[in-house]
């Protein structure tokens, strides 16, 4: 009887492998780029049309490959980068497995040209479906190009799978910049379509992050060093107050590979512990330098992931690590003394030469010490009087709020808070005197209104109190408000006198290239000026002038961590973003002025009571209740 069991063609099997490997556009350019890296190239093009779903072509500089080579490196397994089982377990490369051209080729059309210097020619190659289908020679410079065409043009449903173009282009954006930050050695070019979005000259890495994230992040940046005999950790943490609300800048490199580590990123936010708001998170570069034979990188096709040896330790030494910095770098100043004593004690205890707590897996999410030595945390009873954790807490809240750190009782609301009232939206544009639905008469003009802790306003109402959270009302305002200038395209901008110009990363560019038409009807007037950069001319009437750059960014953050909360439509999603940006904030201390109008607004608009993110802006205590409550009836 015939066998039922058989070998599959290699071109199905390489088919399904590629589906491991080759997930999208940018899973190409990360293994055609590694490729040219392990080739030691010092210069790296990346060019890709339609996100990379017609066309990827990488060239580089490296030290290409012979004739016979370049037809061997398409088989599946077949890898110059190891050899032995002991080869495998200390991984100097980035590739390793040998089936990254072959998975590309499996699923689209590849052409080849390589060179090495020692050959006169380079040697061309086509291939369709795993079919050779054409080769010669060629006349280039050494080194190799690979073309990738029509992705996925053999397998729909892998096609079809794919995201929107901007989603993919900026998976392949994410990519690029990785790389471009772990190797500031290599000169890296790179262009969507006719865009040129990223052209970057051999530099430090210090360097290399200011052409990526423009001067003004990358100065508000720590410098992160140390070592031991087991690990090195070197790169840059944010300040906490230039933490971010989405974690799309946090970049992890072992041996200079970008991997996922959840264990390491909990460890640096715990470092932050305290110094961040809800929902922040830090930015952060750090490459750690280890033995390969201490990592393993083998544990899935797209080596995103890895395994530690001795997880437990590497998670201490970087809290730790990221803790001193922090702490040295004078971010939390009341703290430093205390802090200094609690790191030299866990310092102690991080000595390698003692054998880490056996779980590794335990670490990440229960670090030992995490609540008990924190240098950070605070509990009573802890040598310090009450008074003393008023005057720690209230630094650190200081220290928080960046808005607090203002002078005492300066105004950082616009003077003139009409302003806030765009003359397109006659909604808005009532400045009837208060009046909470249910208020039969309006409130008497002069009325009894206060700001407390700079957080919430206070009022008296005919029927009682109303309490009113002066951030959530201001967003509910400036939501409507641009949602009416979408309907009627008359945005109000303030042009500026001095145009400012701001860097911004290869996908943040891309991102508001998308959104330009909306963001014009919000009231910004942005050029793109390319390279990444663009020109602010005028912002929305209400923002404050100044600080354009700052809400453009944090409207975009908040845009792109929105991203999967389920709101669809991009124009509700960016008034959500930039009503919550450009609102005032808790700590914003407001004129008598400015709190009448803002109420008067807020009950001007559909929905006073619920902000847009679904929070509650009003509270009100009726008379009745606070009769109640002393008693009185
Ligand atoms: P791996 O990188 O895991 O070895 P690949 O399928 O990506 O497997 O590549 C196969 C082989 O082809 C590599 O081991 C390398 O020898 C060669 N190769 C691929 N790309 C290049 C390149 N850009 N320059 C020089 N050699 C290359
Ligand atoms: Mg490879």
């Amino acid at each position: 009887m015939a066998s039922k069991i058989h070998i599959l063609k290699a071109e199905l099997a390489n088919k399904i492998a590629a589906g491991e490997v080759v997930q999208r556009p940018a899973s190409v350019v990360k293994e055609l780029v590694e490729n040219s890296l392990d080739a030691k190239a010092s210069k790296i093009t990346v060019i890709v049309k339609e996100a990379g779903k017609s066309l990827i072509q990488v060239i580089d500089d490296g030290e290409g490959m012979s004739p016979d080579d370049a037809l061997l490196a398409f088989q599946r397994h077949a890898t110059s980068k190891i050899a032995t089982a002991e080869d495998l377990e200390a991984i100097r490369t980035l590739g390793f497995r040998g089936e990254a051209l072959a998975s590309v080729a499996a699923v689209s059309q590849v052409e080849m040209k390589t060179r090495q210097t020692s050959d006169e020619m380079g040697f061309f190659l086509r291939i369709e479906g795993n079919e050779l289908k054409e080769q010669s020679k060629v006349a280039m410079e050494p080194g190799t190009m690979v073309v990738v065409k029509n992705l996925f043009y053999n397998t729909p449903a892998r096609r079809n799978f794919l995201k929107t173009r901007t989603t993919e282009l900026k998976n392949i954006t994410d990519v690029v910049t990785r790389m471009a930050i772990a190797y500031p050695e290599v000169a890296w070019q790179y262009t969507s379509g006719d865009e040129e979005l990223l052209d970057l000259r051999p530099k430090s890495a210090d360097e290399r992050l200011k052409d990526l994230f423009g001067d003004r992040q990358a100065e508000s940046l720590v410098k992160v060093r140390e070592s031991t005999d087991y690990l090195a950790i070197d790169g840059h943490i944010g300040r906490p107050d230039f933490a971010r609300k989405s974690r799309a800048e946090q970049f992890l490199f072992i041996n200079r590979r970008f991997v996922l580590n959840r264990a390491i990123n909990h460890a640096v936010f715990q470092a932050y512990e305290h110094l961040l708001d809800k929902g922040m998170f830090p930015f952060y570069i750090l490459n750690l330098t280890l033995d390969p034979h201490k990592v393993d990188v083998n544990v899935h096709p797209s080596k995103m992931e890895v395994k530690f040896e001795n997880e437990s330790n590497i998670y201490r030494f970087v809290l730790t690590t990221v803790r001193r910095s922090l702490a040295s770098n004078d971010v939390i100043p009341a703290l430093s003394m205390q802090a200094d004593a609690t790191l030299r004690q866990m310092d102690e205890r991080l000595r390698f030469s003692q054998p880490g707590p056996p779980s590794a897996s335990a670490a990440p999410s229960q670090p030992e010490f995490a609540g008990r030595t924190a240098p950070f945390s605070f509990t009573p009873g802890e040598g310090l009087d009450q008074v003393d954790l008023e005057k720690l807490f209230g630094k650190i809240e200081r220290r928080l709020g960046k808005e607090a750190l203002r002078k005492d009782g300066e105004a950082t609301f616009p003077a003139d808070l009409q302003r806030v009232t765009p003359p397109s939206s006659d909604r808005v544009l009532q400045h009837r005197p208060m009046r909470a639905p249910g208020e039969k008469e309006p409130a008497q003009e002069g009325r009894a209104i206060w700001q407390i802790h700079r957080k919430y306003i206070l009022s008296q109402v005919r029927t009682g109190l109303l309490i009113v959270d002066q951030h959530v009302a201001h967003e509910r305002i400036l939501y409507e408000q641009v949602l009416a200038n979408f309907e009627n395209n008359l945005p109000t901008t303030q042009q500026l006198l001095f145009p400012q110009t701001v860097q911004l990363t290869a996908s943040d560019y891309s991102l508001v290239k998308e959104l330009q038409p909306h963001l014009e009807k919000i009231g910004f007037d942005v050029k793109m000026f390319g390279k990444n950069t663009v020109v602010i001319e005028g912002i929305p009437a209400d923002v404050r002038v100044g600080s354009e750059a700052e809400i453009l960014q944090n409207v975009l953050d908040e845009f792109k961590n929105s991203e999967h909360s389920g709101t669809i439509d991009a124009r509700d999603k960016l008034a959500k973003s930039f009503a919550c940006k450009a609102a005032i904030k808790a700590g914003d201390s407001l004129s008598t002025a400015e709190m009448i109008v803002l109420i008067d607004q807020l009950f001007a608009t559909q929905m006073p009571y619920v902000c847009p993110h679904g929070r509650p802006i009003v509270v009100k205590i009726t008379t009745e209740e606070l009769d109640r409550r002393f008693g009185r009836t």
